[in-house]
């Protein structure tokens, strides 16, 4: 890493900001009981805490996992690992996409990597051999059809070489990913990669002589595929409430609640604008009301004109206009609200599904891109 690279020092908003993230802990305990009711008793289950569990707070969500019994964590890069591990967490935990420099952060803290092509397992062997490791655990990823990351097939006599060349380390995992475990139209594709992976990992054992971990199946490959849970299961949004689906959404609880209050209510008249470059224009008497959140808080652009709506009182209410930096302006005209009231952005009253879905995105992306600004206060519902 170029050494001028330095992290960002945050100003701390917790007690000023009006918008907050509310993060329900017994929503995720609920949602994880859930989900292990659709597994059979003796796969294991690794809960994804990548990108601050998404959006939220990735160590109070893995301490609460740790303490539920979890087999394991997953992260993206190696540093959000070592944060983890920082904070006490002793579950294994899998780097998903780790760097190739970052290898040797991974072995000092424990961390098992997702090998995912000849490069970095050449790589992953000649650090482990230097920190004279033996056995030190790694999983193999194999593409089956994401064309993201991942070994080819018929990579896999190369793959057994090199780990026949070396007693640095130990194959602990196999995994691929699916392409689309949500989309009932592509199942016949998703069947297809499901074979593949067997079918890999039968060379792959009997090239090692031993089994690994098999793990295929994300949050909607769990409900549409449990077929092929093999031996582990990977799950991420469906542990922070929103499943995919209408039926697996009823079951479970968002985690995550965004609320604001009315900064200010305007009145205005039939042709007056609202906001930057007049971008709503008013058709008749409105009441506007302007709340404390925008693009740097992490609700962006494409949810002003009327793509994104807010819950306020048991209705909804549209955005106008642009969204700006810190704020955003709703109509509310008819509601029956004042200044200082409360407004949820989403959450379990108006779920972050429908509102992404308003502005053409998902559920995924609205998570993990509330920013560091929004406080996160931990609660939990059922204590
Ligand atoms: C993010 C991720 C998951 C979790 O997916 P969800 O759809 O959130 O359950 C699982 N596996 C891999 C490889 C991932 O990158």
């Amino acid at each position: 890493m170029p050494k001028n690279l330095t992290p960002i020092a945050n100003p701390d908003l917790s007690q000023e900001h009006p918008t907050v993230l509310e993060i329900d802990l017994g929503a995720l305990k609920h949602n994880l009981q859930v989900l292990k009711s659709r597994l059979q008793q003796k796969t294991k289950f690794l809960a994804v805490v990548k990108a601050f569990a998404y959006g939220s707070d990735a160590l109070k969500i893995a301490q609460t996992l740790e303490e539920e019994g979890v087999d394991y964590l997953a992260v993206a890069y190696t540093s959000e690992g070592i944060a983890l591990r920082d904070g006490g967490i002793r579950l294994p935990i899998l780097v998903l996409h780790p760097q190739p420099d970052q290898l040797s952060r991974c072995i000092d803290r424990c961390l098992e990597p997702s090998i995912y092509s000849p490069r970095l397992l050449r790589a992953f062997v000649k650090t482990a051999e230097e920190k004279q490791q033996t056995d030190y655990p790694i999983h193999l990823k194999f593409n089956t059809g994401l064309n993201r990351l991942g070994f080819w097939e018929n990579d896999v006599d190369r793959v057994n070489e090199l780990l026949q060349n070396t007693r640095s380390t130990k194959v602990k995992g196999l995994l691929s990913h699916l392409a689309a475990s949500d989309d009932p139209a592509e199942k016949e594709f998703t069947q297809a990669q499901l074979k593949q992976f067997e079918k890999i990992g039968k060379e792959l054992v009997e090239k090692l002589g031993y089994q690994p971990l098999r793990h295929l199946l994300n949050s909607s490959g769990i409900l549409n595929y449990p077929e092929a849970q093999f031996e582990m299961v990977r799950s991420g949004i469906a542990l922070y409430g929103y499943g995919n689906a209408p039926e697996f959404d009823a079951e479970l609880k968002p985690l995550g609640r965004l609320r604001t209050v009315i900064s200010q209510l305007h009145k205005i008249e039939p042709g007056e604008s609202v906001g930057y470059n007049r971008a709503y224009k008013a058709e008749a008497y409105q009441l506007i009301a302007t709340l404390p959140l925008g693009h740097a808080d992490g609700i962006g652009r494409q949810y002003g004109h009327g793509k994104g709506q807010v819950w306020l009182q048991g209705q909804l209410a549209p955005i106008i206009g642009n969204v700006c930096m810190d704020m955003l302006m709703v109509d509310v005209t008819g509601l029956d609200c004042k200044e200082g009231d409360p407004v949820i952005v989403f959450g379990p009253e108006h779920s972050a599904e429908d509102f992404a879905r308003g502005a053409g995105t998902i559920s995924y992306e609205l998570l993990t891109g509330i920013s560091s600004r929004v406080p996160r206060q931990i609660i939990d519902s059922t204590r």
